[in-house]
């Protein structure tokens, strides 16, 4: 179905945040149309099958401690769950650091870890209990620094920073130098103390999918490039839609595009290399560490925590890096964090995505204004946290922001009530 030439809202961009303000805004009985540049729903999460594995372009994974996680329907994905903790590997051989609430019969491996005394532990677990349960305001509240400055000032030591921290934090912030802001690291380990990780069955591309589908049929239009945002006015190649509001939700980059002088962050990016196994050298579903020095952040068994993402039960196995790599410069090290040989490892695919994610550097601007008046809104992880949950809220705030805006344009003028 075509774009109208005159719609409520149009929402330029479907991925998370652009499908969490449509679904908003048509739960308020608002015509909204959503369009978007590629062939499918999900953004920066997309699914695609190769040989009959479920490749994600580029590993990721939802956490259920993210607030925003209550718009979905986790039991509908059918979640597989990796282990809360890590993989690191030691001179002595791999040693599990996991939550002991969630395995204690893992408590041991915890405890014998290189990851400095019991001193250093307890200090990790006062960073972990303080993230984890103090009010958000309060972590907003406290001095931002970078987040390497923060984890030496809680006294985690600088064993446990080298080995599990630095590489831990590096697949997920998408850095290693650990300049992130604090408070964005507060908000990510509050969200791992209070969650859990997983896979959709169907890959990530599915959690965009689920929200897709709660919009009217027709009012989504894929494969239609927007190529300019004037005013209330969306074009594309095959003509101009003008509506009420308009909502820019694409990635940051083509967001200043269409928006100049909104200013975003500098983008982040992985490599990610996938192999198949033919079985997982693993008892669990933990993700392995790089080793310092090394090329990889981290590799994991994906099929452990989601068997779906095999055909069969062979192992597929996501290994990333920051830096551009090639398979052949990365194999060996692979093949050792699993304690496999390199010949056992057959390459699928690999993928380089250069804007993974937009940077969280000090100072967190964690809330930038989506409301750019007279009717224009964007929204997208750029404005909020580069997450799912930056993503997902960012949609949330600006859908509210129209609906306010829509209703005081539709409210009656005072003493014309008639
Ligand atoms: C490899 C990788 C790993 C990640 N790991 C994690 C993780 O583990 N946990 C986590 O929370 N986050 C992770 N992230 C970040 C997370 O995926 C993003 O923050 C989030 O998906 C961003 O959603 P968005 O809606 O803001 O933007 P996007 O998903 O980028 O959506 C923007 C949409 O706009 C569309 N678009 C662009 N230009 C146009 C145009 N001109 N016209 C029409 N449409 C257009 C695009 O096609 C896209 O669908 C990861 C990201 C990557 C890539």
């Amino acid at each position: 179905m075509t774009l109208p030439s005159r719609a409520e809202v149009v929402v330029v961009g479907a991925g998370l945040a652009g499908l969490s303000a449509a679904t908003r805004l048509a739960a308020a009985g608002r015509d909204v149309h959503l369009v978007d540049a590629a062939g499918h729903v999900g953004g920066r999460l997309t699914t695609t099958r190769v040989d009959g594995f479920t490749v994600d372009r580029g590993f990721q994974v939802l956490n259920t401690g993210y607030p925003r996680v209550a718009d979905l329907d986790l039991d509908a994905l059918d979640m597989g769950w990796f282990w809360t903790g890590a993989v690191v590997q030691g001179d002595s051989g791999p040693h599990r650091v996991v939550d002991p609430r969630q395995h204690l019969g893992a408590l041991l491996d915890t405890v014998r870890a290189p990851i400095g005394g019991l001193p250093r532990k307890a200090a990790l677990a006062a960073f972990s209990a303080r993230a984890g349960y103090l009010p958000v305001s309060r972590l907003l509240a406290a001095p931002e620094r970078t987040a390497e400055e923060a984890l030496r000032a809680a006294g985690v030591g600088e064993q446990a920073l080298e080995t599990f921290l630095r590489p831990f934090l590096s697949g997920v912030l998408l850095e290693d130098r650990l300049t992130t802001s604090s408070r964005y690291l507060d908000l990510v380990w509050r969200s791992l103390v209070r969650g859990r990780v997983g896979l959709p069955a169907a890959g990530m591309q599915s959690v965009g999918q689920q929200l897709a589908d709660r919009l009217p049929a027709g009012h989504v239009h894929l494969g239609v490039r927007v190529t300019a945002v004037d005013g209330r006015s969306v074009r594309t190649a095959t003509g101009t839609t003008t509506a009420d509001a308009v909502v820019v939700a694409t990635d940051p980059d083509t967001a200043t595009g269409l928006l100049p002088g909104l200013g975003a962050s500098a983008p982040r990016q992985v490599t990610t290399h996938l192999h198949v196994l033919p079985a997982s050298p693993w008892p669990a579903p933990l993700i392995v560490l790089g080793r310092p020095g090394g090329h990889l952040v981290n590799t994991v068994v994906v099929s452990d925590a989601q068997p779906a993402y095999s055909p069969d039960r062979r192992a597929l196995v996501a290994s990333s890096t920051l830096q551009p790599t090639r398979e052949a410069d990365v194999r060996a090290e692979i093949a050792r964090a699993h304690g496999v040989g390199p010949g056992d490892l057959d390459h699928l695919t690999s993928v380089t995505v250069t804007g993974a994610q937009p940077a969280a550097t000090v100072p967190l601007q964690h809330r930038r204004p989506v409301d750019l008046g007279e009717g224009l809104f964007v929204c997208g992880d750029h404005r909020d946290t580069p997450s799912i949950q930056g993503a997902m809220a960012s949609g949330a705030r600006t859908a509210r922001a129209v609906l306010r805006r829509l209703t005081a344009s539709t409210a009656p003028v005072p003493g014309n009530e008639g």
